[in-house]
């Protein structure tokens, strides 16, 4: 790979310190630039849709912490409700009235949500779904899709094996493979595929997890019939359909996915379970599983399927949420169209001019640029892309100011807060780029 110069030299002592104490010198691997080398910009502060560097440089950010700032950053209003909450105190330990609010504004919004249990983290909620769903249906084996990522779970952490309907290998070091053989991964939307296990393990199925519309494999949405294909086959064996949520969630539009996906997606039924995260906690450790009242119903205390949390519904963090929820308005949602068009159409523009081959794919505002031609329909047509002319492109946007994701398999994520002199900052840096990505 080419070895880009490192222009950061406050951020390269604080990786450098970081080294030192955690493990390549950061807290979640995506972070440390290992898809596309140099130096990990070590961030100070976030205004709107800026960000600044500790060597005191401003970059337009795209990446918007993964998806929780759709605000942008520091937006008064959640500063405010932040401020206020804490100002009461940081954490009770007790039930407060913000939980009660963030789960009914969820509720209101995803409508085949009818009661929500608060946790920390996406991973927590898809695990948390997970064991509901094995505890409801008395069933073990999962089916989960390749490409599409549900948090650090052990039984997601699951690679597919060599034919269809075999069992999954581990993805990680440490996740026993007897954990992942109660995973099977099956290529996205294949519903033939999805079909034949069930046609063999029905019976055994607990629970089919998917991304609403997958974003961990860059943006590939379902294609049409696939996400009603999941809901009858699941129906027909009796095994529960979860939705995660914790990307597509408040994003895609007020209702997430499943607000986009609409009746022509859910004709067949709505998912029994959703799971969500990142916007709900507005930048802060707030996220939620949910669905079905009589599934819900199995969860400790009313129930006997154990889910607890120390932090769970802590009440800054859904101050945060609720703040921001309350917040995502129509005019947010139009405004995060409207940034979107403009970059995925200069984007184009601009690597149609250097003559490089791309497709760019989006699922609401959510948008990724694959770096090859034809469109990506799962995680093997994902990864046929070229990486290299990504990672060039990448960081020339990087060293004009513009923070993407450093990863070819990432969505890019805007903020209502990214006005025309933001865009326009965007656009300008595209054709240096695009031609990077030529070379
Ligand atoms: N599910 C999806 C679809 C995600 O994108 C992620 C994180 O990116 C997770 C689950 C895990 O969430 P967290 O990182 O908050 O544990």
């Amino acid at each position: 790979m080419t070895a880009y110069p490192s222009d950061a030299p406050a951020s390269q002592a604080l990786l450098d310190r970081a080294l030192a104490v955690t493990p390549g010198g950061v807290n979640s691997p995506v972070r440390a630039f290992r898809a596309v080398g140099g130096t990990p910009r070590f961030m100070v502060s976030g205004q709107g849709p800026y960000l600044t560097d500790a060597d005191g440089r401003e970059y337009v950010d795209l990446v918007c912490s993964w998806g929780p700032m759709i605000l942008g950053h520091s937006h008064p209003a959640v500063l405010e409700a932040v401020q206020q909450a804490a100002t009461r105190g940081f954490s009770f330990g007790t039930p407060s009235e913000n939980e009660v609010a963030l789960a009914e504004e969820i509720v209101a919004r995803v409508e085949p949500v009818e009661q929500v249990r608060l946790v920390s983290s996406g991973t927590e909620a898809t695990m948390s779904a997970i064991r509901l769903a094995r505890g409801f249906t008395g069933r073990s084996l999962i089916v989960k899709f390749a490409g599409c990522y549900h948090g650090h779970v052990d039984s997601l952490l699951a690679q597919a094996g060599s034919g269809v309907a075999t069992f999954a290998l581990p993805d990680s070091a440490g996740v026993p493979k007897e954990m992942a053989a109660e995973t099977i991964v099956l290529p996205y939307n294949d519903i033939p595929a999805l079909e034949e296990v069930f046609a063999e393990r029905g019976a055994d199925i607990a629970a089919v997890i998917t991304e609403a519309s997958p974003g961990n494999m860059g943006v590939v949405p379902p294609l049409p019939g696939f996400t009603a294909a999941l809901r009858r086959v699941t129906a027909e064996h009796g095994a529960l359909l979860i939705s995660d949520e914790v990307m597509t969630g408040f994003r895609c539009s007020r209702a997430g996915w499943f607000g986009l996906e609409g009746d022509a997606g859910y004709a067949a039924g709505a998912p029994d379970l959703f799971t969500f995260g990142k916007v709900m906690g507005g930048g802060f450790p707030a996220a939620a599983f949910g669905g079905r009242a009589d599934v819900m119903a199995m969860l400790a205390p009313t129930g006997p399927v154990y889910q607890a949390g120390t932090l769970s519904g802590n009440p800054v963090a859904t101050a945060a949420g609720l703040a921001t929820l309350q917040h995502c308005t129509d005019d947010v949602y139009t405004r995060l169209g409207e940034v979107s068009d403009a970059l995925t159409t200069g984007v184009g523009e601009a690597l149609d001019a250097a003559g490089v081959p791309h497709v760019i794919q989006r699922a609401g505002s959510m948008f990724s640029v694959f770096f090859r031609d034809g469109a990506v329909t799962d995680y093997d047509t994902a990864r046929a892309q070229d990486v290299p002319a990504f990672a060039a492109f990448f960081h020339s946007m990087l060293d004009q100011g513009v923070h993407l994701p450093p990863s070819a398999f990432e969505s890019w994520f805007v903020s209502a807060s990214h006005d025309d002199a933001a865009v326009d900052r965007v656009l300008a840096a595209l054709p240096t780029a695009a031609s990077a990505a030529a070379a």
